[in-house]
């Protein structure tokens, strides 16, 4: 099963659309498809085999032979790193094909993917790559008598269910630690979403990994996805989504095998413009910060704080800025923003920003649907806004800023620490003192000096409060993905 691609630049693609189990692309046991659909205009582009929970079993037993017979500790780190830069490198010879279809079939701006999204996941192979050979164990001095030292071991099979908005850089950061630790990996891609995926799963056993290490299934999250989390053979499960379905995978795997869980989840992240800070340079991030990807960020700078001093002008400079923020076709050069991602979100978006209206707050720009045909939203701007309203308080994972005015520094941090979540901050000051003494005492895994929705891949990035559970990136990373065994040697004779 393969479907022909057709991108907006002229150009087109082949892609397999079956389940990617044991290196190869098969169709579902009940020969199942579903629609993926470009959100540029609604129209189906492929139709992809949809998994069943005995697929997810089908996979699963691959990836439990491959971790028993050629994964592991069966390869050295070395050459697991070996794999992962080779498959950075593949990532990176095939960028633009890549991010063209990530464009197609998410609706960002293929300049964005070809940038960033695609290279960024090529850079987080190569970064767990050079960790393979490097995340060992300690020796533990006790007594004399005792050799005592530990082992940082492959967990086994990893169950990965990754969001729409990042398609391929999502699985990036679940595939590479995941990978380079030894494990061996079931993936889902995101209903919205497979595609990128799936031309991905073509370069795996180029890059020389063996059947059955990662295998890739598109299919949708109560069936797939809950067959995933449920699953009495995977020994650990990495989510990416939403916060309503986190605790809900949480759940699964506590009441089926107790697998091991990690969760990045939602946010409401507040950002924080002092009267000291550089307004031109504040402006410029905030804007970024809320409207890149469309919005579509668990970390977006969706509250912005603005303090009193500085608020009319940074108010009027931010409505400026914004109009630069270019709404269209994805594969336009000038486009920043595309679509959001399905009717679903279109939907959801569109009822918080009627919602806003309703509860009395004032559009400052936007609020309302761009065209008349696809999924674009104008990028919106609140003001007046009751905090205690849906707008100032729900995820809303859309183009849509709720501005606010503060004046007193100490009840800013209140405000700004109480939200659910706890996922990403930022502080605009040019006070080293001032912005770091905020900087520590925000509640979020992330916080931006300066600056907005800056990522690495040697950064860590997770969520305090219900934002989630783990770290992904960085050294903090390989946590998620190794059991620390103590192994401990008795070196005299005698018995106690
Ligand atoms: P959104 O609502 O924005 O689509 P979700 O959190 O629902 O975000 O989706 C993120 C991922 O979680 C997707 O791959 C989706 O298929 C999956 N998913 C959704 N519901 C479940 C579930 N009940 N169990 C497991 N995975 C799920």
């Amino acid at each position: 099963m393969s479907a022909t691609l057709q991108f907006g630049n002229g150009k087109s693609a082949k892609v397999q659309t079956g389940l990617f189990i044991n290196n190869k692309f098969q169709p579902a046991a009940d020969g199942k498809t579903f629609a993926v659909v470009n959100p540029t205009n609604g129209k189906e582009i492929a139709q992809v085999s949809e998994a069943s929970a005995k697929d997810i079993d089908v996979a699963v037993k691959a990836a439990r032979e491959a971790f028993n017979t050629v994964w592991g500790y069966n390869t050295p780190g070395k050459v697991r790193g070996q794999i992962c830069m080779k498959l950075a490198e593949l990532i990176e010879a095939n960028v633009a094909e890549l991010a063209a279809i990530e464009s197609l079939d998410n609706g960002k701006a293929f300049s964005i993917a070809s940038g960033f999204d695609i290279p960024e996941a090529a850079a987080n192979f190569r970064y767990f790559g050079g960790w393979a050979d490097k995340n060992h164990g300690k020796v533990m001095e006790v007594d004399g008598s005792k050799l005592c030292y530990t082992r940082h071991e492959p967990i086994g099979v990893c169950g990965q269910i990754i969001p729409w908005n990042f398609p391929f850089l999502m699985m990036a950061w679940k595939i590479a630690p995941a990978l380079a630790t030894g494990n061996t990996i079931v993936l889902k891609t995101a209903e919205q979403t497979p595609l990128s995926a799936l031309k991905f799963a073509e370069l795996i056993e180029q890059a020389g990994v063996p059947p059955g290490v990662i295998n890739i299934v598109s299919g949708f999250g109560p069936v797939a996805g809950a067959a995933i989390s449920k699953h009495m053979d995977i020994d650990k499960v990495a989510f990416t989504g939403s916060t309503l379905v986190g605790r809900s995978i949480l759940s699964a795997a506590a009441s089926s095998n107790l697998k091991k869980t990690t969760l990045e989840l939602g946010g409401k992240s507040p950002n924080i413009v002092f009267n000291d800070a550089d307004i031109d340079q504040a402006v410029s991030w905030s804007c970024f910060g809320i409207n890149f990807n469309h919005g579509q960020t668990c970390c977006a700078g969706s509250r912005l704080y603005v303090q009193a001093g500085i608020y009319d002008q940074f108010q009027e400079k931010l409505l400026q800025k914004y109009k630069s923020v270019n709404v269209g076709d994805p594969f336009a050069e000038a486009t920043f923003s595309g679509p959001q991602v399905s009717q679903l979100q279109f939907d959801r978006i569109m009822s918080y920003i009627d919602s806003g209206k309703q509860d009395g707050a004032k559009v400052l720009t936007g609020g309302a649907r761009k065209g008349n045909e696809g999924y674009f939203i104008e990028p919106t701007i609140f003001t007046g806004v009751d905090p205690q309203s849906k707008i100032a308080r729900e995820e809303i994972f859309g183009p849509v800023l709720v501005l606010q005015k503060f004046e007193d520094e100490a009840d800013l941090l209140r405000i700004a620490n109480d939200s659910i979540y706890g996922l990403a901050a930022a502080v605009f000051s040019r006070d080293i003192t001032r912005a770091l003494d905020t900087a520590h005492k925000l509640q979020a895994g992330t916080v931006w000096v300066n600056c907005y929705n800056q990522l690495f891949p040697n950064v860590p990035f997770g969520g305090f409060k219900s934002s989630g559970i783990g770290r992904e990136l960085g050294e903090y990373a390989l946590s998620n993905y190794t059991n620390v065994k103590s192994v401990i040697c008795n070196l005299t004779a005698p018995a106690p």
